[in-house]
């Protein structure tokens, strides 16, 4: 089997005040793979946000080891970590007056220097970046004149203009219509392929998810971390305890769930 990108190991996330410190999630154990779509999904307030925040090096964990490529996170340096591992927040930017190519020329600011000038060789990689989400009719367009999908596509470019072997999105696929929540799944899943990139999402559009993931991590702050295809979470009867709810059932055989209605 193939090496992990990304290895954790008895984690617990949380958040350290003067004087004590609050706990988050306990005891994660959970790997992420290359060439893979993994999204982390869970109920609000579950801790995904502290998670992403802890993996990306946001955040120091509370206990436990994060590895990346083989090495502890807290032993990168903040520049090997812009090189490592790219982010995709969901805040509305608010960016004006920038224009699409200007915009996913940023993420090449860990390569060029103190001014940010792009040379012909950053060019042709955020022209390609580009291209791979598929906007380049939209390059000269003014960030405040697209849409929130075609923002996020541009958000992801610049996630792919950095060049990390990483990607992080909180809730890439918030605040989308539903072609457009697909559209950015399916362009997520596809980047997995075609990159080899360690991709992971945080997500509330569960059945998206089961439908398109690779691996699902399903977080709850009693249960913790399952992980697993989301045809072993079927299996296991996972995803059916996880979302115990009055008039909706997981129906295991097509792995979706199912709401109830009164006749
Ligand atoms: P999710 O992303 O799953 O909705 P979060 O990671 O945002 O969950 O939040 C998990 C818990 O961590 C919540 O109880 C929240 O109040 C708490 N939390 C978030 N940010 C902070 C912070 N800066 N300091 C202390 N607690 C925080």
């Amino acid at each position: 089997m193939a090496e992990p990108t990304i290895e954790i190991r008895s984690l617990t996330t949380g958040y350290r005040g003067k004087n004590n410190v609050t706990v988050v999630a306990r005891d994660i154990s959970a790997r992420l793979f290359g060439g893979e779509l993994t999204c982390l999904l869970g109920p609000n307030g579950a801790g995904k946000s502290t998670l992403l925040r802890t993996l990306s090096a946001f955040l120091p964990p509370v206990s436990g080891d994060i590895t990346v490529m083989g090495r502890n996170l807290r032993d990168y340096t903040d520049k090997e970590l812009s090189k490592l591992i790219g982010v995709v927040l969901t805040e509305k930017t608010d960016l004006r007056n920038m224009s699409v190519e200007d915009l996913v020329g940023l993420g090449r600011s860990p390569y060029t220097g103190f001014w940010g000038t792009l040379q012909e060789h950053d060019r042709l990689i955020v022209e390609n970046a580009i291209a791979m989400v598929g906007i380049t009719g939209l390059r000269d367009r003014m960030i405040q004149t697209l849409s929130d999908g075609e923002r996020q596509k541009v958000m992801i470019a610049k996630a792919l203009a950095q060049e990390t072997p990483v990607i992080f999105l909180d809730e890439p696929t918030a605040f989308l219509d539903y072609p457009s929540k697909v559209e950015i799944m399916q362009l997520l899943h596809r980047l997995s392929r075609t990159t080899g990139k360690t991709i992971f999402m945080s997500t509330h559009d569960l059945d998206m998810a089961l439908q398109i993931a690779d691996t699902i991590w399903l977080m709850d702050r009693e249960k913790g971390v399952s992980t697993g295809t989301p045809r072993e979470l079927a299996d296991k009867g996972t995803l059916a305890r996880f979302f115990v709810r009055k008039g909706i059932s997981f129906d295991s055989e097509n792995c979706m769930f199912r709401i109830e209605r009164s006749e």
